[in-house]
């Protein structure tokens, strides 16, 4: 855990925010200022800073949050009429929180181009 990281702070449960799911390597909890209907973040439990910082012993955990997140879409009621999932890295992406993550919007439509 890295002090004074949110994401860190929230997988701890030591900050506000709804949690839709936690286990000992990863946690997803609503977005803040949700960008459309369904905007929820995946993150691994221990600080990875970017995509940029993730190894090769961390292949499993990505995989793994890429699960959760169709999971966590089919719950959400959106697993059949569509979801995006992205991971902003660096400062042209507009990466803000340094704690990886995986978004996951949905809940209307987001038209074929990636952005
Ligand atoms: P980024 O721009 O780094 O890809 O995305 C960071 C996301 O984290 C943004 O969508 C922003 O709304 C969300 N966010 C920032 N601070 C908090 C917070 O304290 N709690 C929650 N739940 N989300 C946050
Ligand atoms: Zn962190």
């Amino acid at each position: 855990m890295l002090p004074d990281c949110i994401f860190c702070k929230i997988v701890a449960g030591q900050m506000d925010g709804k949690i839709l799911y936690h286990d000992q390597e990863v946690t997803a909890f609503l977005d803040a200022h949700p960008v459309t209907p369904v905007h929820i973040l995946i993150v691994p439990n221990k600080h990875i800073p970017s995509l940029n910082q993730l190894e090769e012993g961390d292949v499993a955990l990505i995989g793994k949050m890429a699960l959760i997140a169709r999971q966590i879409a089919r719950e959400q009621g959106v697993g059949k009429s569509g979801y995006r999932l992205v991971i902003n890295t660096g400062a042209d992406a507009g990466q803000s929180v340094l704690h990886l993550h995986l978004h996951l919007i949905a809940g209307q439509r987001l038209g074929s181009r990636p952005i």
